[in-house]
């Protein structure tokens, strides 16, 4: 199993749910799917799934269009 983590510390990584760019979670975007749309989670207090997305327009712009194929997907 490969340590994806070994040159980051402790410091926690995610990935871009759009360009899967592997990122510090600090420098993502952190948000909840809820039925009614997306709630981001700046100050990190809601206890949801998260997913994250990095802050660039390119990405942002993509969410919509993934959120509907993840609800379609996921039942
Ligand atoms: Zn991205």
């Amino acid at each position: 199993m490969p340590n994806r983590n070994s040159n980051a510390g402790h410091k926690a990584i995610r990935s871009c749910v759009i360009c899967r760019q592997k990122c510090l979670q600090t420098e993502l975007l952190s948000f909840i799917l809820l039925f009614s749309g997306i709630v981001y989670d700046p100050r990190r207090v809601l206890q949801a799934r998260k997913y994250y997305v990095c802050p660039r327009q390119a990405c942002l712009q993509q969410l919509p269009k993934w959120r509907k194929k993840r609800q379609r997907e996921r039942r």
